[in-house]
């Protein structure tokens, strides 16, 4: 029987990423990951072919602003929606490829096959070939991770009543794509088929879309969305999702009890995740679960059983691709003794339409919420040059600082690159950086983070310059 110092199950940006960092710091490691290519949910069906297929659409949208920048283009343009998703899927495979390079690379065991507890050091890995292997470890770390989830009346069908997963490999645009749930990735794969050309309704329980939010954000985003054409029914709460034929019937119901009835052709329940351990048979190590079906775990990721921890989506916290990895590299480095640490609240949160949506912190609503007096600051992207350069006038940036000590306790931001922005602000906040050390930082011009120094300025003292 094959022996290991650690066997992580999944292959995941938490697995893999915890892999690596075990194998660096000198432990025996192997990974399993039930499906043939490496990289989880992110790579697969996730944030890198969301991604593509949003950067695709976005090349397309732009051609309509060409005739601003003075170029002309003559002849059909059209959406060839096959070649888009192989497009996609070859940069899937490029990535997942990556992947199994650094494995090997770093000399981590690859198991393909579905991982199964037999006990708290045991594992029996069931291959495709019908075949199965046992193997020990002196520890196992879960990065399982996680599903879409549904409501209990929606039968999803795969065809035309579908999840993210379905969503990223449509053979057709939707003629009306019906949403379900305003989240981060029923709004993102909402405006991939409104750029195509798809007429896009979106239903959300909440009074707001991405209502984890801050409010600002989602009321900026709804603005810009509307205007490119996305129909929003918020605080409707959804009866009834019906396949007739080709169409889905969605009937919905508004606070006041009234119903509404859309038809499309298509519909996408983005209601959330849930965690994944189907097959695990955790309780045969005697893992605990909580009653959502997570693996409970301490402060050190360790659940229950003393020399098995858990990972990532399958975890209580933000499912994000970013915190598994840091709770990856946090394990291996707690396996060898070292004392890591995550700041969760510094975990930024991204929606990537474009515009782009980004956040690190506390909201408005959660320090008015915990009673924390604080100032706020915002900057519109609309009163920099060069936003005005490239026509990318959407959005703000908005800094919440202590009201006393000057502290930056939350960035929220919607704009141009807003993705690639929040970066400045975490690390600020990591260094526990006031406003007006943000402001009295050169930042180049002409560029979008110039609004971040000019939020931060208005926070200060009131004191932007160029509004
Ligand atoms: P996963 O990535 O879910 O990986 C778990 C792996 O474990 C899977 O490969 C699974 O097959 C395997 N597995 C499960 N059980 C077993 C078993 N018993 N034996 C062997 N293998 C097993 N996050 C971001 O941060 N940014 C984004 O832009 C983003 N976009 C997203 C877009 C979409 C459409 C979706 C669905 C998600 C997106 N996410 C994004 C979320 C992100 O994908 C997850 O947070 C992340 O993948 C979680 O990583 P993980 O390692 O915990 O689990």
């Amino acid at each position: 029987m094959s022996s290991f110092d650690v066997v992580i199950i999944g292959s995941g940006p938490g697995g893999y990423v915890s892999a690596i960092r075990c194998s660096q710091l000198g432990f025996k490691t192997a990974i399993i990951e039930k499906y043939s290519t490496l990289g989880g949910t992110c790579l697969n069906v996730g944030c890198i072919p969301s991604k593509a297929l949003l950067a695709s659409s976005h090349h397309y949208e732009e051609l309509q602003h060409f005739a601003d920048h003075g170029i002309e283009v003559s002849g059909d343009v059209k959406v060839n929606l096959e070649k888009m998703i192989s497009r996609k899927q070859a940069v899937v495979d490029q990535t997942s490829g990556g992947v199994k390079f650094l494995m090997d690379k770093n000399k981590i065991t690859v198991f393909e096959g579905l991982g199964s507890f037999i006990d708290a050091t045991h594992i029996t890995i069931a291959k495709s070939d019908e075949t199965s292997e046992t193997i020990e470890a002196k520890y196992i770390i879960i990065a399982t991770g996680s599903k879409p989830s549904s409501l209990p009346f929606i039968k999803i069908d795969k065809e035309r009543i579908i999840t993210s997963t379905e969503a990223l490999k449509l053979k057709e645009v939707p003629k009306h794509l019906v949403i379900i749930g305003g989240g981060v990735i029923g709004i993102e794969l909402g405006q991939v088929y409104l750029r195509l050309g798809a007429h896009v309704s979106v239903v959300e329980f909440m009074d707001r879309i991405i209502p984890g939010m801050d409010s600002s954000l989602s009321k900026e985003l709804t603005k810009v969305l509307k205007k490119q054409g996305m129909k929003f029914y918020v605080s409707h709460k959804v009866k009834s999702v019906e396949r007739k034929g080709q169409a889905v019937i969605v009937q919905a119901e508004n606070l006041k009890g009234e119903t509404i009835t859309l038809e499309g052709d298509y519909s996408l329940v983005s209601v959330g995740r849930r965690p994944y351990t189907e097959g695990l048979n955790a309780d045969k190590a005697g893992v605990k679960l909580n009653d959502r079906g997570m693996v409970e775990v301490n402060d050190h990721l360790q659940t229950n059983i003393s020399n098995i921890y858990a990972i990532g989506d399958v975890v209580r916290g933000a499912m994000l691709a970013h915190k598994a990895e840091e709770e990856g590299a946090m394990v291996a480095e707690i396996l060898s003794g070292q004392k890591p640490h995550i700041n969760y609240n510094l975990i930024p949160g991204v929606v990537y339409t474009w515009p782009e949506v980004a956040a690190v912190g506390q909201t408005e609503e959660q320090l008015k919420a915990d009673g924390i007096a604080f100032k706020a600051g915002s900057f519109p992207f609309k009163a920099l040059g060069r936003a005005r350069a490239g026509g990318d006038l959407d959005g703000f940036v908005k800094i919440l600082a202590d009201a006393k000590t000057d502290e930056v306790l939350g960035v929220h931001m919607i704009g141009a690159r807003c993705a690639d922005l929040i970066a400045e602000a975490v690390t600020a906040m990591e260094f526990k950086a006031s406003a007006e050390d943000i402001s009295r930082i050169s930042h180049a011009h002409p560029t979008f983070a110039e609004a971040i120094k000019e939020a931060a300025l208005a926070a200060t003292d009131n004191r932007a310059l160029h509004v």
